[in-house]
């Protein structure tokens, strides 16, 4: 959309603001305790203190090295006054729909990313001459800055103010200001707290990527930054060079994906809430609160993954054909240097390869579609006990994928098949109003307690806003 007004050029286009709130699950507590607030603190996601990882630490805990992911030993190891919260995610999304209600206000081409992230499309008026009054801009270390009355940076400027006054002043975001999401995603990732950044076109969103790493951008994990490594493009600047042929030969469908994001260029849509996919796979983990290999925990462990997986799918009304299951062995403390690099994840300011790279194994079968826990069980043991080396484990998990509407679940019309059918309903409609495993089977009396928490990617959780 442009128009003149005498010598005056107005160009209208629709940014992207890609905005991910700061720390989100610390800020939060620090919001709601001000005995948190200016204090080193880091959210877990289990109800223990040993032997889970961190969701989120604060800013202060960031300052000392303390980073997402890593275990509360290897934390508290740099940082012995952090405070360990434990996670509430009930908590956490009640402010995520609150933050969502005021980005609704700017436009109805709305994103939500993750429990702390979204994507909002809006338009602006990017570009505005006259023969007398050339636009000033200049170049930050970053990025390129336009110096015009841009209505995102407004708009960016507003929500970053209405955050700290209708929510909390610790409640702060990184804004990203681009002409595509690939775009906006990197640069509200190029400064953190609290920042607002921004890549006006392809010209600059060039000179950014020539200057950061390949994994910096979203949609390159540590598997495909080694991957072109071992092709020898270790920048964007060499993976511009290399003919789109041969990254499709390579990487198939993704070669093109990989073509384009080192050019800056992105043409997947804003989805709205409406618009995004149906879930595609779901999945429980546990890490077990100390190292085991004993067969009849494990099982049981499994088990009741398998069922709350099960009463997922019923819920959704939908039946998996793929069991996906997997394990993590124990480490011992003299495996962790060499196996893991946690060393290197101590060093504060290190950008990547702060993964801890547990040794493990996963394998997964078809089967006919099902949504019963203790099918979905049979063929999850199967998996196991065919790729469980005997070592101790200390995470288990099972995920079921390719799913199908219910209708394709094999009908049976054997009595004793819809008995089944109907306990499982009664206890379902049990499980649901007074909580997971009210009602169980025998074997798991007296197992391992496990905890249904939603993950911070919202897969399966319709948002109300
Ligand atoms: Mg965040």
């Amino acid at each position: 959309m442009n128009f003149k007004i005498k010598n005056l050029k107005f160009e209208f286009m629709n940014t992207i603001l890609h905005i991910d709130m700061n720390s989100f699950f610390a800020s939060v507590e620090q919001q709601a305790n001000p005995k948190l607030r200016g204090k080193p603190i880091g959210v877990t996601g289990g109800d223990r203190e040993t032997r889970t990882v961190l969701c989120t630490a604060s800013y202060e805990a960031k300052k000392m090295g303390v980073k997402t992911g890593m275990q509360i030993w290897e934390a508290k190891k740099i940082c012995p006054d952090l405070i360990i919260i434990q996670s509430n995610h009930d908590k956490y999304l009640s402010v995520t729909t609150k933050f969502l209600n005021i980005f609704k206000d700017y436009t109805d081409k709305l994103e939500v990313f993750s429990i702390d992230e979204a994507f909002l499309e809006v338009t602006s008026p990017v570009i505005a001459r006259s023969p007398w009054q050339p636009w000033q801009s200049h170049t930050t270390k970053d990025c390129f800055v336009v110096n015009t009355p841009r209505n995102d940076i407004m708009i960016a400027q507003e929500i970053k103010q209405r955050l700290k006054d209708e929510i909390g002043e610790c409640i702060t975001c990184s804004i990203g200001i681009s002409y595509n999401k690939l775009m906006a995603k990197l640069a509200g990732s190029l400064k953190k707290p609290d920042g607002l950044v921004i890549i006006p076109d392809q010209k600059e969103a060039i000179k950014v990527l020539d200057k950061i790493e390949l994994d910096d951008i979203c949609g390159i994990g540590p598997a495909t930054k080694k991957r072109l490594f071992n092709m020898g493009i270790t920048d964007f600047r060499t993976l511009r060079k290399v003919p789109k042929s041969c990254l499709v030969s390579s990487f198939k469908s993704y070669g093109e994906i990989l073509y384009n994001m080192a050019r800056g260029i992105d043409h997947s849509p804003i989805k709205t809430f409406f618009e995004k996919d149906e879930v595609k796979s779901i999945g429980h983990r546990l890490t077990i609160d100390h190292d085991t290999s004993d067969l009849l925990e494990i099982k049981q462990i499994l088990l009741k993954l398998c069922e709350l997986v099960g009463n997922r799918l019923r819920a959704k009304k939908l039946s998996a054909k793929t069991i996906h299951c997997w394990y993590r062995n124990a480490l011992s403390s003299s495996v962790i240097p060499a196996k893991a690099g946690i060393q290197n994840a101590w060093i504060p300011g290190q950008a990547r390869d702060d993964k801890i790279n547990f040794t493990g194994n996963n394998m997964q079968i078809t089967i006919l579609p099902t949504s019963d826990g203790l099918q979905i069980f049979k063929t999850a043991w199967e998996i196991f006990q065919s790729i469980w080396n005997e070592d101790k484990i200390r995470m288990i998990g099972i995920s079921v994928s390719n799913l199908k509407p219910d209708y394709f679940a094999t009908l049976s019309l054997l009595p004793e098949t819809r008995k089944q059918e109907t306990m499982q309903k009664a206890i379902d409609k049990i499980n649901n109003k007074y909580g997971d495993f009210t009602l169980q089977r025998a074997v798991l009396l007296k197992s391992t307690p496990i905890k249904r928490t939603p993950n911070p990617f919202l897969s399966d959780r319709r948002f109300k806003i």
